[in-house]
Formats: structure tokens, C-alpha cells, sequence
């Protein structure tokens, strides 16, 4: 082995995730053809954690010299104990999906949120001024409610299964002074009409229950801007029946390759091979689905 080679080695950025279950994550294939385009010697590599194990996960990838590591679910709050520092974008949403670790010091971020607005922007626009209903008061609701907060949009309705959930959000996330309310799932038709953007956040539609959806067809607006988180399948039954009604529509790769962007940049300090992540999942995900 050359000197070179040697010193590569000792360098390496070691990164992961850690999820359970994680067999099926899109992140290793994503954040390892970024490394290799970048020619950074390294690798990101799926860990199987059991929530009982999360604390020793924490302190072996720092003993290891992870560089940092993605955190899925059911990690994503428990982990932000485990931590020395917490961004602000992770101590909003009361969750972690990213950790740097840097001179021994572990911080958590969250990506989430600013992943999907990212995407979101990109593909529908100028969300500032947006009414918005968000379908779903979880994990990943918390993220992008934050970060479309930030965005100035001009309020938001929460409706949720439990209601409650929907309440806590909004006490915990309204300090911007956008107008945010909860519905029900019977009064979704009387704020549907006056909604500019509206997002599924819930699982419902998610491989392999492809044939739910969470609204009936006719009752969404036409011409409106219609998301889902959901990034398999690609394009859930309310992404088709949206678009039948003329909406533009928004799936969830889009937040899966940026969140995981963000991350990247996090580690790395360059910035994030965007399409090259995104053809390298599509790629995967195809080839999962056949
Ligand atoms: P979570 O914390 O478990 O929250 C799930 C949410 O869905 C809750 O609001 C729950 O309502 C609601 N829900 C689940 N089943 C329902 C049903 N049958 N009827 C009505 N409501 C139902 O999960 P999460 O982490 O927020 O993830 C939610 C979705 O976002 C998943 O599909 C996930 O794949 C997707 N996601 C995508 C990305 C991406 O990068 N694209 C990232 C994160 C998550 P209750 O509160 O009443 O239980």
C-alpha cells in the first residue's frame, strides 16, 4: 500500500444510519455515490439499532470516529438526549435526524424540515403568502410545519386523526405569528377551498397499502398545489387523482434527496451532488419495485 493510500485510509469519513428497521433505506446507496463523485475516501453504511441500544450506538460511533450519522426511525426525538448540542432547527421540531460529530462533540440537526421546503419551493414556487393544510401532526409534520413557518406563509391548518397532537404542535411551533389552526377530518371539505397548498404528512397511501388515500378525489380543489411526503410509490393515489384535477403535484423524493443534501454538507463542508443522489435513489427504488 503507497503512503498515499495509507493516509487516505486514516481519513476516511465514516458515516451511517441508524434506524429500526433500516434494511430498506435509500440513504447508504444516495450518500455513497456522493462521496465517491467527490473523491472522498469514506463510507456511509446502514446500523441496525434496537431502541434499547441507542445510547451504546451513540458513544460506539463516536469511539469509532464516525464523522456523523443519519438517525431514522424510531431514533429521531429519543437521540436528543444522547447529544452535547442541539441546533435551533433541531431543538423546533423536537427532533434529530442528523449528527455531526466534531472534536468529540456530538450536535443534532434537523434536516428534515428544510429539505422538504427546499424541494417544495423548486417544484411549485414562491410559498411565502400560502395557505396551507397540512394532513397529519407527526414527526415529520413537526419538521416542515418549522420550516414553512420560516418561509412566511400565511397560515396553516393542522388536521389530524388525533386531535390533540395537533393542539401540542401548534403551541410548541406558532412563535412566528402565521395563522395556525387544527381541523378535523370532517370539516377537511369546508378549508379545502380556500387552501393553496396542501400536504399529506400521514402514512396513509404508503407502499404497500398503494390504494388508500387520505381525501377523496372530488373533494380536493382544482389547480391547487397537492404534496406527499410519501416518496414510494413515487406517485401515491392522491398525487394521481390531484393531477387528474389539474394540481400541481409534489412527492417526497424530493425531501429524501435534500434532507439528505443537507446532511451531507453538514459532514463534508462541500456542497451536496443534488442530481447525482437523486438519479443514483431513483435508480435504486426502481430496481426495488421490480
Ligand atoms: P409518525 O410520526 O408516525 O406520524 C404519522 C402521522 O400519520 C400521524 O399524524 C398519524 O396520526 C397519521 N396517521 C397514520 N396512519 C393514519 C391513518 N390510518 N389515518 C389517519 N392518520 C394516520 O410518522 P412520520 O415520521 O411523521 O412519517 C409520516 C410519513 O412521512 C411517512 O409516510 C413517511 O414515509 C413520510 N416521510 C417522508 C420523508 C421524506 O424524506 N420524503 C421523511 C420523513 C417522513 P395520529 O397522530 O392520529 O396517530
Amino acid at each position: 500500500m503507497t503512503d498515499r493510500n495509507q493516509e487516505n485510509k486514516s481519513n476516511a469519513l465514516l458515516l451511517g444510519v441508524m434506524g429500526d428497521p433500516i434494511g430498506h433505506s435509500m440513504s447508504p446507496v444516495m450518500h455513497n455515490i456522493a462521496l465517491e463523485a467527490a473523491g472522498l475516501p469514506g463510507m456511509y453504511v446502514p446500523l441496525h439499532v434496537k431502541p434499547d441500544h441507542l445510547a451504546e450506538a451513540v458513544i460506539g460511533a463516536k469511539a469509532l470516529g464516525f464523522a456523523g450519522f443519519n438517525v431514522t426511525i424510531p431514533h429521531k426525538v429519543e437521540i436528543m438526549k444522547l447529544l452535547d448540542e442541539l441546533d435551533e432547527s433541531a431543538i423546533s421540531c423536537g427532533a434529530v435526524n442528523t449528527v455531526v460529530i466534531r472534536e468529540g462533540r456530538m450536535k443534532g440537526y434537523n434536516t428534515d424540515g428544510i429539505g422538504y421546503v427546499r424541494s417544495l419551493r423548486e417544484e411549485a414556487g414562491e410559498l411565502t403568502g400560502k395557505q396551507v393544510t397540512v394532513l397529519g401532526a407527526g414527526g415529520a409534520a413537526r419538521g416542515i410545519i418549522y420550516a414553512l413557518l420560516k418561509e412566511k406563509v400565511a397560515g396553516i391548518t393542522i388536521i389530524n386523526r388525533t386531535v390533540d397532537k395537533a393542539v401540542q404542535l401548534i403551541e410548541e411551533l406558532n412563535t412566528s405569528g402565521a395563522a395556525m389552526q387544527t381541523a378535523t377530518y370532517e370539516e377537511l371539505e369546508q378549508y379545502l377551498p380556500q387552501t393553496d397548498i396542501f400536504i399529506n404528512t400521514t402514512s396513509i397511501g404508503m407502499h404497500p397499502n398503494v390504494d388508500e388515500t387520505p381525501v377523496a378525489a372530488e373533494q380536493i380543489p382544482e389547480g391547487i398545489i397537492v404534496s406527499d411526503l410519501i416518496y414510494n410509490p413515487m406517485e401515491t393515489r392522491l398525487l394521481r387523482e390531484a393531477r387528474t384535477r389539474g394540481c400541481r403535484t409534489v412527492g417526497g423524493l424530493g425531501m429524501f434527496i435534500y434532507q439528505g443534501a443537507y446532511a451531507y454538507e453538514y459532514w463534508t463542508g462541500q456542497d451536496a451532488p443534488v442530481s447525482l443522489m437523486h438519479s443514483a435513489v431513483l435508480e435504486a427504488l426502481n430496481h426495488e419495485n421490480h
